[in-house]
């Protein structure tokens, strides 16, 4: 029987044929393709401003850089998160710290910033940046951080790499009402593929005119911005230390076709997210929470077991759903836990709740083509590898 991943990409005839039309056109790195993908994003986000560029790693270290992380700044985020959340912190050369999770939404807990954030402003170690992560697609409590990011004066990068296509509070993630930037990727596995990419939306003009300049080596070509005069229409400057961090137009192309079914699929994940509630409501296993204030784009679907209910181990579970072919993973390795991390100096917090959630947790397949026949296969495969 064929092996069953826990995320896939969709790609159509209408996506391969936008890539096509773009490799016969005259411009294959950034040109109008990218622009047009930008005006979307913004658009379906209810952002001012999206910046497109290579990866959503490359987004959060030039979101990071644009508030203006360095030497001697922390940067504080969630533990469960892909390590691309904690080492753009790095990258500038700040250091990082982490704040347990919430046992309910496994999202950064907010009780516990507030906690920690009062212990940091008497040791004068306050955070310059906050990373919320929104896991598996469901936002965070974006009003809340907000009030803590206006009180302690840090700045909020929403990392939404799971969440494009979900709502807070009605309005789309990205509209950045409670943050000043988001970021967005689009690696195949998550909700809409450019191959690899990111986003960043935001408000803010001065921040989006420094990103717009960091992905493209620090230059400009605007004569408003320079120092002194133009020499001509060949003159550029090179305000600060950039990096070649564009998309092209090929992958903005089949960015551009996958956002026109981006609600298709999203409703999708939310349909197969629902029948996994009913179909494991009686098994020893604790479900996906939902915030009231939240609808999750189901960008994974974390059950957790519940060990002191069944026989088997959390490690005989997982290996025995992947021997029966189902693609489970595990979303995430606390990052506080990577040898990288470890070596690095940390004020000692201590992280409970990450630590069990990492015990229990597996995400088992869920993606916007899974039928409903893998379902049933998922489902029937975890009965037997519980036990039942
Ligand atoms: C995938 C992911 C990233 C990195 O995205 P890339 O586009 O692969 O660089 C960052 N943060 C989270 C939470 C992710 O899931």
């Amino acid at each position: 029987m064929s092996f069953i991943p826990y995320g896939r990409q969709q790609i159509s005839q209408t996506d391969i044929d936008a890539v096509v039309e773009i490799l016969k056109s005259d411009w294959l790195t950034q040109g109008p393709t990218i622009s047009r993908f930008e005006q979307a994003i913004a658009n379906y986000c209810g952002a001012h401003y999206a910046v497109a560029v290579s990866s959503a790693t490359a987004a959060l270290h030039i979101a990071c850089l644009a508030a203006g992380l360095g030497s001697g700044d922390w940067l504080w985020t969630s533990p469960i998160t892909f390590v691309a959340s904690a080492n753009c912190g790095r990258y500038c050369d700040a250091q990082v710290n982490f704040v347990d999770i919430d046992p309910h939404t496994y999202n950064l807990s907010i009780t516990e910033l507030e906690q920690r954030l009062k212990t940091a402003k008497n040791q004068g170690s306050s955070p310059k940046i906050v990373i919320p992560v929104h896991l598996a697609g469901q936002s965070c409590e974006m009003k809340r951080l907000a009030s803590l990011a206006e009180q302690y004066g840090f700045t909020l990068i929403e990392d939404a790499s799971h969440a494009i296509g979900a709502q807070y509070q009605g309005h789309p993630v990205g509209g950045c009402q409670f943050s000043d930037m988001t970021v967005f990727s689009f690696h195949p596995v998550k909700i809409i593929t450019t191959g690899e990419g990111g986003v960043i939306t935001t408000n803010s003009q001065a921040l989006y005119e420094k990103l717009i300049r960091l992905r493209t080596h620090g230059i400009t070509r605007n004569p408003d911005l320079m120092q002194g005069e133009s020499h001509g229409s060949w003159y550029y400057q090179q305000l600060e230390l950039g990096f070649n961090y564009r998309m092209t137009d090929i992958q903005a192309a089949l960015g551009l076709s996958q956002l026109t079914r981006l609600d298709t699929f999203v409703q999708k994940r939310r349909q197969l997210a629902n029948r996994y509630d009913e179909l494991l409501a009686d098994f020893p296993v604790l479900l996906p929470w939902q915030h009231p204030d939240t609808n999750s784009s189901w960008h994974l679907y974390i059950i957790r077991l519940q060990l002191d209910s069944i026989s088997r181990t959390h490690r005989q579970v997982f290996e025995a759903l992947r021997a029966s072919g189902i693609g489970v993973n595990l979303h995430y390795i606390p990052v506080y836990r990577q040898p990288y991390y470890q070596r690095q100096s940390s004020d000692g917090a201590e992280f409970p709740e990450a630590e069990q959630y990492y015990q229990e947790a597996i995400s088992i397949p869920l993606h916007a083509g899974l039928t409903d026949e893998e379902q049933i296969r998922v489902v029937q495969a975890l009965q037997n590898a519980l036990h039942l």
